[in-house]
C-alpha cells in the first residue's frame, strides 16, 4: 500500500510517500523559514502564498524520489487542521484534486494525530502508549489508545512549550525560530546561575503552563546588561531549558502514574512534535520513563517537526481500517484529539 501524505498547516511545505511496510520513499520538506524570519514569527498570509507556490513541485519532488506515478498510489492523504487555516486549504485542495483526477480515495489526517503516530513509523510501538506531544501550537499529555482514540491527561492552561522557546529567543536576542536557537546557547550555559520557577511542578493534574516561566525570564533578562553578552545569554537559555525540562518532568511523571493505572498493559512513553528534538527534554524523559519502568521512545529529529511522512503514515493507519474522507471535507481551523476533554483557559486545545 502506497500513500502520498501533504502537509502545508504551518510554515512547512511537504510531500511523502509512503508504504504501508513502514518505507519512506521520498520526504520532502520546504521552510518559509527565510520568508517569515523578518518578522520575527508566521505571518498566516506570507504562509498560505507560500504553500500555494510550491505545493505542486514538492509533490512532483516526492513522486519523481519514489520513482511512482498517481496510478500507483492506493490513497492521497493531506493534513485537514488544525492549523492556519489558509494553509491547509492548499493542501486539502491539492489532495482532493490528485485523488480526483487519479480515482483514488482522500483522506483527511488531523495533524496532531500525524505527530501522535510518527513513533510507529519509525519504531514496534503497539497501544496504548503514553504520549508528550510538544510543538508550537501544542503542548499535550496523551493515552494513544488506538488509532483515532486519544485520552488527554493535560493540556497547557496557557503557552505551548515551542512557543516559550521561540519567545525566549527573542528576549535574548536570538534569531527565530528559537527552540534550537536556545538549545545551542543553553549547551554553552550555566543552568544553575539564574533561578527560574518550575511552573505547575506538584500541582495536582498533567496541566502544563509556560507564561509564567516566560515573564520571570522576561524579568530576568531587564536586569542584565543590554544588549545581552553571549555568557548572559547563555545562561538564561540554560535556565530556561531546565525549567522546562524539569516542568514537563514532573507533569510525565505524573501522567505516568495515571497511564499505569488506568492501562497497566501500555509499556512505553513516546514523545513527538517539534519540541522532542530538545536534547535536554529527551533526556528529561528517558529518566522519567525508566523510573517507572517504561521504555521511551522517540522519532529521529526530522520526523518530530512538521513533515509530510508523518501524514502519509496516519493516512496508512487510517486507510487500513476503512476509514476515508469525503471530498467535500472541509478544512479544520481546531480539530482536538479528545474532543471530549474539557477546554483549556487558555491557548491550546
Ligand atoms: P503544531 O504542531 O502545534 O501545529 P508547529 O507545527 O509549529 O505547531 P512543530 O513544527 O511540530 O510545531 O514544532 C516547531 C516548534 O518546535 C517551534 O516552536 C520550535 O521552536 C520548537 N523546536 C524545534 N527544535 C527545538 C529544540 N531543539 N528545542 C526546543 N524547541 C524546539
Ligand atoms: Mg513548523
Ligand atoms: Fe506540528
Amino acid at each position: 500500500m502506497l500513500i502520498l501524505g501533504v502537509e502545508t498547516s504551518c510554515d512547512e511545505t511537504a510531500a511523502a510517500i509512503v508504504r504501508d511496510d513502514r518505507a519512506i520513499l521520498a520526504n520532502v520538506v520546504l521552510s518559509q523559514l527565510e520568508e517569515h524570519r523578518p518578522f520575527g514569527g508566521i505571518v498566516p498570509e506570507i504562509a498560505a502564498r507560500a504553500h500555494l507556490e510550491h505545493v505542486d513541485r514538492l509533490v512532483a519532488e516526492a513522486m519523481n524520489q519514489a520513482g511512482i506515478g498517481f496510478s500507483d498510489l492506493d490513497a492521497v492523504a493531506a493534513t485537514g487542521g488544525p492549523g492556519l487555516i489558509g494553509g491547509v486549504m492548499v493542501g486539502v485542495m491539492t489532495a482532493k484534486a490528485i485523488a480526483l483526477a487519479a480515482g483514488k480515495p482522500f483522506l483527511a489526517v488531523n495533524h496532531l494525530e500525524g505527530h501522535a503516530l510518527t513513533a510507529r513509523l519509525t519504531h514496534d510501538l503497539p497501544f496504548p502508549y503514553l504520549l508528550l506531544l510538544a510543538s508550537g501550537g501544542h503542548c499535550q499529555l496523551l493515552a494513544v489508545l488506538g488509532v483515532g482514540q486519544y485520552r488527554r491527561l493535560g493540556t497547557t492552561i496557557d503557552d505551548a512549550a515551542g512557543e516559550a522557546f521561540d519567545k525566549v529567543a527573542k528576549m535574548v536576542g536570538l534569531g527565530y525560530p528559537g527552540g534550537p536557537l536556545v538549545q545551542k546557547a543553553a549547551d554553552h550555559g550555566d543552568p544553575n546561575r539564574f533561578a527560574l520557577p518550575r511552573p505547575m511542578k506538584g500541582k495536582p493534574g498533567c496541566d502544563f503552563s509556560f507564561s509564567g516561566l516566560k515573564n520571570a525570564v522576561r524579568l530576568l533578562v531587564e536586569t542584565l546588561a543590554q544588549p545581552l553578552s553571549e555568557q548572559d545569554a547563555a545562561d538564561v537559555c540554560a535556565a530556561f531549558q531546565a525549567a522546562v525540562a524539569d516542568s514537563i518532568g514532573d507533569r510525565t511523571r505524573r501522567a505516568i502514574a495515571q497511564f499505569r493505572q488506568d492501562w497497566p498493559q501500555g509499556r512505553h512513553v513516546v514523545v513527538a512534535g517539534g519540541v522532542a528534538a530538545n536534547t535536554a527534554l529527551r533526556a528529561m524523559l528517558e529518566k522519567v520513563a525508566a523510573e517507572a519502568g517504561l521504555t521511551f521512545l522517540a522519532p529521529p529529529l526530522g520526523l518530530c517537526t512538521d513533515n509530510a511522512a508523518m501524514i502519509a503514515w496516519a493516512g496508512i493507519e487510517r486507510f487500513r481500517l476503512g476509514l476515508t474522507d469525503s471530498l467535500d471535507f472541509a478544512p479544520r481551523p481546531r480539530w482536538p484529539l479528545d474532543p471530549a476533554a474539557p477546554k483549556a483557559r487558555g491557548a491550546g486545545i
